[in-house]
């Protein structure tokens, strides 16, 4: 299908991501439609990006309407949209009133943590602890806390100083955490891993670590935060206030975001001259991180997420499924076979776009817009994609 534009992209584009699975022209909500016009339920939403779904009116507008007042000035000036969005996440964050905080905006997840881990270095310490299965990007810092070895053996040597503990374990933590640790670094749900979820203390473990041996607490919510677990932050269930929390991806609902939010001391760790950027904090940007929080607070979608998140995980049993885990719209799904190429495939060819982390791991991270009637269109379609992709399994083992 379009073997001309695939071709074109061969020739064009590096070969980073592998050929691309289809051509896609538009998107409307949660559904997406090829280039021959079939149309897709879109339930990885841009890998956890499109919160609103696809050309949402409201982020079309506040985009459409920024760029057409004042597009870009840079960090020499300030803007409106930008302020006003660091004051809103501030606030959102909910750390308890009076707590310093202050943001520093970025253009993506690995720049958000690269701003954090810079950030961490200015405590005067240099160790930082993260967690095995841990994904915090792929600029050289970012990939110094990411643990899969595939991705971190092509580029050693990468900035040391960081220590992998089981993800989870309080006792390890606690065991390796010491007064030279500069903060450790954890997802509050490991997202990239197949959506891995740690006890529930282990958050207030962490903090209670970390405050003993004058360590800073950052939680990475690139992928758990602005909605996507039925709460603002995921962290906030566990009562703990971090040091450092790191935005990206739903935050922009597609525009490129990343956000690094320092609270207490850590607000104040920079110094002009410290870090730097040309785009982030960006007035369109911002304006567009701005359309996505008022859009989920005015038609409650984080009760939406809730809701929708709950049925699929119930509606997605089934025998072959081993484990259906996660929180809101961030679900991770364990096959009794090493089936997620074959079920991603078999869901494209049935008009669903899925994903898998893992050989046996599906993960989904739909539009936090997903109706239920478009959550119940996957339930009824799953039987016949998972029946497909086992035939498809069987044939290729025989
Ligand atoms: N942190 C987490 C938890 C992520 O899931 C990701 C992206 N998968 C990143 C950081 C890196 O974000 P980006 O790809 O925007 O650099």
């Amino acid at each position: 299908m379009h073997d001309g534009l695939k071709k074109r992209y061969a020739a064009s584009l590096m070969n980073a991501f592998g050929p691309p699975k289809l051509v896609l022209t538009r998107g409307e909500g949660a559904y997406v439609w090829d280039a021959d016009g079939n149309r897709y339920l879109d339930l990885l939403g841009g890998i956890a990006v499109n919160a609103l779904g696809h050309a949402h009116p409201a982020l079309v507008a506040a985009v459409s309407q920024q760029l057409g007042t004042l597009g870009h000035v840079s960090n020499f000036f300030a803007t409106e949209p930008q302020v006003a969005l660091a004051e809103r996440l501030l606030d959102l964050v909910g750390a308890p009133p009076g707590t310093p905080g202050k943001v520093f905006f970025a253009n993506s997840g690995s720049e958000a943590n690269e701003a954090a881990l810079k950030l961490t270095r200015r405590t005067g310490r240099t160790q930082v602890v993260a967690a095995e299965g841990a994904f915090h990007g792929r600029t050289m810092g970012s990939l110094a806390l990411t643990a899969k070895a595939a991705y971190r053996e092509p580029f050693e040597p990468l900035p040391g100083g960081v220590t992998f503990v089981p993800y989870g374990d309080a006792d390890a933590l606690a065991a390796t955490v010491t007064d030279e640790t500069a903060a450790v670094v954890v997802e509050p749900i490991q997202g990239e891993a197949g959506v891995v979820v740690p006890p529930a203390d282990y958050l207030a473990w962490a903090r209670e670590i970390t405050a003993a041996r004058g360590a800073l607490l950052w939680v990475d919510e690139v992928q758990t935060g602005i909605g996507r677990t039925g709460a603002w932050f995921a962290h906030t269930e566990s009562g703990v206030t971090p040091d450092i929390v790191t935005l990206a991806k739903g935050l922009g609902g597609g525009i490129p975001i990343g956000a690094c939010i320092a609270l207490g001391e850590s607000a104040d760790l920079f110094q002009p001259g410290n870090h730097g950027t040309t785009f982030g904090g960006n007035p369109v940007a911002t304006a567009a991180a701005l359309a996505v929080i008022e859009t989920i607070e005015k038609d409650d979608l984080l009760g939406n997420v809730n809701h929708v998140g709950e049925l699929l995980r119930s509606g997605l049993a089934d025998p072959r499924v081993t484990d259906i885990r996660g929180r809101g719209l961030l679900i991770g799904i364990d096959l009794d076979a090493e089936a997620g190429a074959q079920v991603v495939e078999a869901g494209q060819r049935a008009g669903f776009i899925l994903n898998s982390t893992g050989p046996g791991t599906i993960r989904l991270a739909p539009p936090l817009v997903l109706t239920e009637e478009q959550a119940k269109e996957l339930v009824a379609a799953w039987p016949g994609i998972l029946d497909t992709a086992y035939d498809a399994l069987g044939g290729a083992a025989s």
